[in-house]
């Protein structure tokens, strides 16, 4: 389909400002996401610097189009019909440790495992609870990022924010301001990323001293965890919860409450595994999955009174009149 004016000049400088041939057209999002679905954005943009992730931000705001900055891709669901205007994927890989155990971080997927493993192996404790999570650090700071405290007790849940001291925020003026933590206003699946168009460029956590030893046990532990009580991501696509947590209760067990482990509709599932996680068995569209996140809070708030709102992100252009 041919391109409205304003984004063939957005398309024009972003090439001009990050190199030919590194603008893709009418991109699939689905292999972007965790939950493998979703239809193309009209353009697509992977900065691998920060500098290249400012400019591509400057551009497309000054053109005033429509643009979402993704990470991971594993907290959110892209509608069938795609981003009507420019996903920003960041691929920015960057992280430096000092000798006080303060970390700057930056960047896409790919640098939060390799960030897990070095701040372990230097003996700096505060991020080996998060090791098998998918997130990038922005993806991560938006949602609070968080995971029970180590076996046997798991008595509690271990947040990101308790290890933030600042963050390098371009605002959407396109100046860049440091902030601390109390900028955030922390919560559970909260922060202030998520009322304001503020992006994340770096991050600064405080580590503390600990043993690898100590922490290898912690991420075999939480990985074995996950392995048993979460679908495995490579055979069976998801993107983690789809619910928030309901106090004291749990949105999983009212939903199994209700016997709706195993429900599909089209290729969306309720995973046996665990009921509040939906899988793509294949070829599932998003149109299956809120037509299952319907199904789930109707027959929910049925049989228990209680309403259960999506903890996952819709973007882009879903089907009229299905909003959940
Ligand atoms: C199998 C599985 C298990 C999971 N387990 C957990 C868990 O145990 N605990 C937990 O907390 N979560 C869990 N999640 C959810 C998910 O991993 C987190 O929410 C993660 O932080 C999402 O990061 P992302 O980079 O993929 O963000 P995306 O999904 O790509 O984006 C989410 C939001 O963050 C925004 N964003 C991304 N980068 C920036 C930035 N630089 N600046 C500003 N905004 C930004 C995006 O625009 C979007 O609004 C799980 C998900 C899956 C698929």
């Amino acid at each position: 389909m041919r391109m409205p004016t304003s984004l063939e000049w957005v398309h024009e400088a972003l090439e001009e400002g990050l190199g030919p041939g590194r603008i893709m057209v009418d991109a699939p999002l689905a292999p972007l996401t965790t939950f493998q679905i979703g239809g193309p954005a009209r353009l697509l943009v992977e900065p691998q610097t920060t500098h290249e992730l400012v400019s591509a931000l400057r551009i497309v705001r000054a053109a005033g189009i429509p643009h979402f900055l993704l990470g991971l891709g594993a907290n959110i669901l892209v509608g069938d019909g795609g981003f009507d205007g420019v996903v920003i994927r960041n691929t920015v890989r960057d992280f430096e440790l000092d000798a006080t155990g303060r970390l700057r971080a930056a960047g896409g997927a790919i640098v939060w495992p390799d960030i897990i493993r070095h701040t372990t192996l230097a003996g700096w404790s505060g991020l080996e609870h998060f090791a098998g999570i998918p997130s990038t650090i922005g993806g991560a700071l938006w949602q609070n990022l968080h995971f029970l405290s180590p076996a046997p007790a798991r008595e509690r849940t271990v947040f990101l924010d308790e290890i933030v001291v600042s963050a390098r925020l371009l605002g959407t003026d396109g100046e860049v301001r440091e902030v601390d933590r109390d900028w955030f206003r922390f919560g559970y699946d909260y922060s202030m990323l998520h009322e304001t168009d503020d992006i994340v460029l770096d991050a600064t956590f405080h580590l503390t001293r600990s043993s690898t030893g100590d922490m290898e046990r912690i991420i075999t532990e939480n990985r074995a965890w996950r392995a048993e009580r979460h679908p495995p991501l490579d055979s069976e696509p998801s993107a983690g919860s789809i619910f928030q947590k309901i106090d004291g209760i749990g949105a999983g067990r009212l939903i199994d409450q209700c016997g709706l482990k195993g429900t599909r509709i089209g290729d969306a599932e309720i995973t046996h595994r665990h009921a509040n996680i939906m899988i793509n068995r294949g070829g599932a569209s998003a149109r299956d999955v809120r037509q299952l996140i319907a199904l789930v809070q109707e027959r929910v708030r049925r049989e228990t009174g209680h309403l259960l709102v999506p903890e996952i992100l819709f973007v882009g252009e879903f089907d009229e009149g299905e909003n959940p």
